[in-house]
């Protein structure tokens, strides 16, 4: 353990896994925050010796979750759940939303204390938005809890965000039993959005050595072929431009990172309706 996890920081929940790197750390790190530890950069450090895009994947993935919930609160829809919700950086869902819609509410979850603290922190006494620490891999624990029963209203439409998530339920069949579950929760005119790293257009060598180094996070992931990540949407109708690579998905302009190379995002993502 080296000197600055020993000296535990004020700001450090309790149940925080301190001998293992977290991908909400390590992302937190790589959209330049301060919520992460030596043993996070210097797992990010590697991975991005193997994969040197690895800073700009996560700044193109972060673009696409702040126009996909801009698309979605324009669509109406005031309540919104962000799985795997991360640390909180800039362009957080409900500034996004309470932009547009000051009304909106909005329930975080994500399984790493770091995020729900700061989560927390910054949510401060707004009574709309709130952030709880689960794993999604138990659906009933958000959908039943308390704080979701509060701010999210089930018999109107709803946004589910689970941006940069699904890959990190490494095993498939649950992977869809758990987007299943959530799709099930939701009533009509709900959206979907959901975005998955991909090995499609990666050196496969290069992608599967992530994939396995990736075993050392508090949750590892798997990364998906588009054909899977198209069944996490079946029965909904995937918006226009359908499943497309991030920075593809209604970019602002060309001036947005990779506008003219999406592939190297190695995202798949789409945005879809609960008919
Ligand atoms: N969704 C945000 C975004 O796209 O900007 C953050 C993405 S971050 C790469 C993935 C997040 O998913 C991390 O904060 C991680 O802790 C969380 N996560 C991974 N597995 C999870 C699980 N089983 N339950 C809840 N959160 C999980």
């Amino acid at each position: 353990m080296t000197e600055e996890t020993r000296r535990e920081p004020d700001w450090l929940p309790g149940a925080v896994q301190l001998d293992r790197p977290s991908v909400a750390r390590i992302y937190d790190y790589l959209l330049g925050g301060y919520h992460n530890f030596e043993i996070d950069r210097r797992t990010a450090d590697r991975f991005a010796a193997l994969f040197p895009d690895l800073v700009l994947t996560a700044q193109v993935n972060r673009a696409f979750l702040r126009r996909a919930a801009s698309f979605v609160v324009a669509q109406g829809i005031d309540q919104f759940i962000d799985l795997g919700s991360g640390i909180p950086t800039v362009g957080n869902l409900h500034e996004v939303v309470q932009g547009h819609n000051a009304d909106s509410h909005v329930v975080y979850v994500d399984i790493e204390p770091v995020a729900i603290a700061h989560s927390e922190a910054l949510l401060g006494d707004n009574p709309r938005a709130a952030a709880i620490l689960a794993d999604v891999r138990r659906p009933s624990d958000i959908l039943d809890h308390p704080t979701t029963k509060a701010l999210i209203d089930f018999s109107r439409p709803v946004g589910l965000f689970a941006v940069a998530l699904m890959h990190s339920i490494t095993d498939e069949d649950e992977a869809r039993r758990v987007i299943g579950t959530f799709k099930d929760a939701l009533p009509p005119g709900s959206y979907l959005t959901i975005g998955v790293w991909t090995t499609d257009d990666a050196p496969r060598d290069v992608m599967e050595k992530y994939a396995e180094m990736s075993q050392v996070l508090t949750t590892p992931g798997r990364p998906r072929e588009r054909a899977a990540v198209l069944r996490y949407f079946e029965g909904f109708d995937l918006v226009e431009p359908g499943l497309v690579h991030s920075p593809a998905w209604r970019p602002d302009g060309p001036d947005d990172l990779l506008f003219d190379e999406p592939q190297r995002s190695v995202t798949w993502v789409g945005v879809a309706h609960k008919p």
